[in-house]
């Protein structure tokens, strides 16, 4: 009987990790005066993490997690739980290099080795790994990651392990990566995965602020980053039906403006393309996402006809 409950109880967890060479130099160098948000290492940054996964892992033996890198220009698995893997294979296979120990016992060495060549790729193509990390792919990922492990559960009768992904970024909002991130988090608030956040940055995201408030998430922009493992221990690591018995910090307010696409600036009210529902601050006569001209049709009707009648 207990193992039944603890089948029940069993949850599945995405780390996605923004992964890039300038991250942590951007962090350290954040223009933010006091101590709370001095020294947060890769060292220490890592350390705390991977506590906090093998916290997470010894709760429940069942438990499973996959950790995803996300870098500007693809993002990558860094490990993932052998049943896990298992069941995903032919996705991770169509789609990406697998982890080189991808039956490795000790998650923590699987992570590290996995994220350093990661990091020593991009800095041997310094100008392909330059640019925000990609949120939307790593989302998008562990969607099909989840997604994955569903239909193998389904498939082999057994009930599929509470999905949930938490998302540790240290750079601001990307917005031109708007839809691509807006598309992924509908895709999870539609399929059920709760998205919990946890900004790094001395900035909120307003991505991942929808994010968590979209799927029942929870966002958080740590005051002291230094501590970071002492929120990911208390907020992060009771699954999503424990919490309701927890005392968590309430949000205190969800930023839910868009961001123009020219200047990505938070507005209340703009320019929406109605090809690619691209938003702007001010009129454009042509969309710089998609290129639809809007310059004829925001003429004079009077003039429009002078000018077909030139052409002709
Ligand atoms: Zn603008
Ligand atoms: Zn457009």
């Amino acid at each position: 009987m207990a193992q039944d409950s603890d089948a029940e109880d069993r949850s599945l967890l995405v780390v996605l990790l923004e992964a890039h060479q300038g991250l942590w130099s951007q962090l350290n160098g954040d223009n933010v005066s006091g101590e709370e948000h001095r020294h947060l290492t890769i060292h220490g940054f890592l350390q705390q993490v991977l506590v906090f996964i093998n916290t997470y892992l010894s709760l429940n033996d069942a438990n499973q997690v996959a950790v995803i890198a996300a870098t500007s220009t693809s993002s990558a698995l860094l490990h993932a739980s052998s049943s896990l893997l298992h069941a995903s294979s032919s996705l991770l296979g169509a789609t990406t290099k697998q982890p080189a120990a991808e039956t490795s016992s000790n998650p923590s060495q699987e992570i590290l080795a996995n994220l350093a060549d990661l990091l020593r790729i991009q800095k041997e193509h310094p100008g392909v790994a330059a640019g925000p990390a990609l949120l939307s792919g790593g989302l998008s990922r562990g969607l099909c990651l989840i997604n994955k492990a569903r239909v193998s559960a389904r498939a082999g009768g057994k009930r599929s392990a509470r999905p949930r992904m938490l998302c540790l970024q240290g750079s601001p909002d990307a917005t031109q990566h708007y839809i691509a991130v807006m598309n992924a988090i509908f895709a999870a608030q539609r399929s059920e995965v709760v998205v919990d956040a946890c900004m790094l940055a001395s900035t909120d995201s307003t991505f991942l602020q929808q994010a968590a408030h979209l799927t029942g998430g929870i966002y958080m922009r740590p005051k002291q980053r230094s501590a970071l493992l002492q929120y990911l221990l208390t907020i992060y690591c009771p699954d999503s039906s424990s919490r309701s018995h927890l005392q968590l910090p309430q949000p205190l307010g969800v930023d839910f403006r868009a961001s123009c696409f020219c200047h990505r600036r938070a507005i209340d009210v703009g320019y929406i393309c109605s090809v690619c529902l691209s938003i702007f601050c001010e009129s454009v006569s042509e969309c710089t996402t998609c290129g639809t001209d809007f310059s004829k049709g925001r003429m004079p009707a009077a003039k429009r006809k002078a000018g077909n009648s030139l052409d002709a």
